[in-house]
């Protein structure tokens, strides 16, 4: 029932609303690019018959309604922001796929239960000012007033300027969704890694979304001369970072379970060749599916610093600067999805998402899951990013039937 041609027509189109179209895709949140976007989704919601509205945030809306029109919405969509010299799938392709389910409806008069609600974020992957996932958060009522004057782009915009410029006035309380208007929210995604390629799998069905904690380490040490100060006599921050980069690589392979542990970012002072390195910053980022697991690395890694510091007389200090819990998506969809994929066919596996999602914020008022489709040889956030159309397709027909079938 879903048709190619319409998808491929969306998604080609939205990626001409580009900021550097020479090389990727960038769409940042509240820019020219943005309002383009939105205008042609705008459009194409009015053409599938929704009604359409904007929330105090900025979310797009189109509404089909149900039999019965109190009760609670199905919602379906994702972001059209990108990063910068992104791809034309992360987001976009779960936002089309949910306009193309509605298309179907309309055109082949299908009567749901539900109302089903087709949503379009501009501010997930954050960039512009360097948050995340802001739309869902608004809707689920973790984003304050303070936030939208505190964050800033890099011109000094705040984000509350920027939506004005924008042309929305900031209502947060608008945005937010009571809790048991929602039925579920369903966001297919294009997998951003490997799994299902290597997996020769049509589709993944994802059971979580990692947690994240993330920590920054400062240790001093002592500057001195690289050539007159004696090797036992060295107070080497970088020789300690050292020890403590590879202890998070061992603990989190310890550990084990797909847990990941990774230090990204490092900061040597002074960083000249002829200084041995006085003080030194780094940060640590461990995603697991378990509560248990990021727990466990961060005990580990204190005992390592415990460790260290009784046999050197060095000053590391640790704080913890994100953590995200891991989020595990609606056990019954996953079901029914199954069932569904197997009836039409579709070669499918359950998987885990490394990467965070508006899902996972939606997921604290509503039954939620995540659909996701092949990335060629894993890739996104690269102008490179692809998915097979035909693929695509797949994963919007295990949506729309799911749609249909939820009671
Ligand atoms: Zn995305």
């Amino acid at each position: 029932m879903v048709n190619l041609n319409r998808v491929i027509k969306d998604i080609e189109t939205l990626s001409s609303f580009n900021a550097t179209p020479e090389n990727g895709v960038t769409r940042l949140s509240f820019t020219k690019e943005d309002k383009m976007a939105r205008e042609y989704i705008r459009e194409q919601m009015k053409n599938a018959g929704l009604k359409v509205w904007e929330d105090g945030y900025s979310n797009l809306f189109g509404r089909r309604e149900g039999k019965d029109p109190d009760a609670p919405v199905i919602m379906i969509g994702s972001h059209f922001d990108s990063v910068i010299n992104g791809g034309a799938f992360d987001g976009v392709a779960g936002l089309v796929a949910a306009l193309e389910v509605l298309r179907v409806f309309e055109e082949k008069n299908i009567e749901t239960y539900y109302p089903i609600e087709v949503v379009a974020m501009n501010d997930e992957e954050g960039v512009r000012f360097g948050t995340g996932v802001s739309n869902s958060r608004a809707m689920v009522g973790l984003m304050d007033e303070e936030e939208l004057d505190r964050v800033m782009d890099r011109d000094g915009v705040s984000l509350r300027k920027a939506m004005e410029n924008f042309g929305i006035t900031p209502d947060l309380k608008n945005a937010k969704r009571p809790e048991g208007s929602i039925k579920a929210f369903i966001e297919l995604h294009i997998e951003q890694g490997p799994i299902l390629e290597d997996n020769d799998k049509d589709i993944g069905l994802v059971e979580t979304i990692v947690g994240l904690d993330r920590y920054d380490v400062k240790i001093k040490g002592k500057s001195g001369h690289a050539g007159t100060t004696p090797m036992n006599n060295r107070q080497d921050a970088l020789v300690i970072a050292s020890k403590l980069i590879l202890s998070v690589n061992r603990i989190a392979k310890e550990v084990g379970d797909g847990t990941v542990g990774t230090v990204g970012e490092i900061q040597v002072s002074p960083n000249a060749s002829n200084v041995i390195p006085g003080h030194v910053e780094f940060s640590v980022d461990v995603r697991s599916t378990k509560e248990e697991n990021i727990k466990r690395v961060y005990d580990e890694f204190l005992k390592e610093i415990d460790n260290i510091k009784e046999e050197e007389d060095i000053d590391i200090e640790i704080t913890k600067s994100l953590y995200v819990p891991p989020v595990n998506m609606s056990e019954e969809i996953i079901d029914t999805m199954e069932k569904i994929s197997n009836r039409l066919g579709y070669k499918y596996m359950r998987m885990n998402s490394g990467a965070g999602h508006d899902a996972m914020n939606m997921a604290k008022i509503a039954e939620t899951s995540m659909i996701f489709v092949p990335s060629k040889n894993g890739l996104s956030h690269h102008p490179d990013e692809w998915t097979d159309y035909e693929d695509l397709k797949k994963g919007i027909e295990v949506m729309l039937n799911t749609v249909l079938e939820l009671r």
